[in-house]
């Protein structure tokens, strides 16, 4: 058996996760400045954002090209498809189906242990990575 992999040993991938993004929004009593002007021209801190500016808000967890990472150990697991018996109790005599999953450990984020990046979420381009959070985060505002 041959496994060919997405990427291989110290490729350099950007990484796609899903983060929460905030959105802010300026107070209107003060404009955004935090403070008002006193007609003698003295500056005291706004008293609707108390010197905050404004708020900010969430948004919906949006897929972001979050960093590069380096390859550094490749973990897959494959399952082949079989056709078992309909009625069968024990799992290994019954139908089963075909899987395939391949996750990278990269040297920024751990080796061995720490964190797991699927496949999909990972990419040899900028380019290819902003392309996969714009149609993924098109089918969420869809969902
Ligand atoms: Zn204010």
């Amino acid at each position: 058996m041959k496994i060919e992999t997405k990427f291989d040993f110290d490729d350099k991938v950007w990484a796609c996760s899903r983060k929460m993004v905030y959105i802010f929004f300026d107070c209107k009593f003060c404009e955004g400045t935090g403070e008002l002007t006193a007609k003698n021209g003295e500056a005291i801190t706004c008293p609707k954002c108390y010197g905050r500016k404004g708020h900010r808000e969430n948004t919906q967890r949006q897929w972001v090209v979050e960093r590069t990472l380096t390859i550094g150990e490749i973990r897959t697991r494959s399952r082949a498809e079989r056709t078992g018996f309909d009625d069968e109790i024990y799992d290994n005599f019954g139908n089963q189906t075909a899987e395939y999953e391949e996750g990278y450990m990269c040297f920024e984020t751990g080796i061995g242990s720490g964190q797991i990046h699927h496949a999909d979420t990972l990419f040899l381009s900028h380019e290819a990575a902003e392309a996969f959070c714009k149609e993924a985060n098109k089918e969420a505002d869809n969902a």
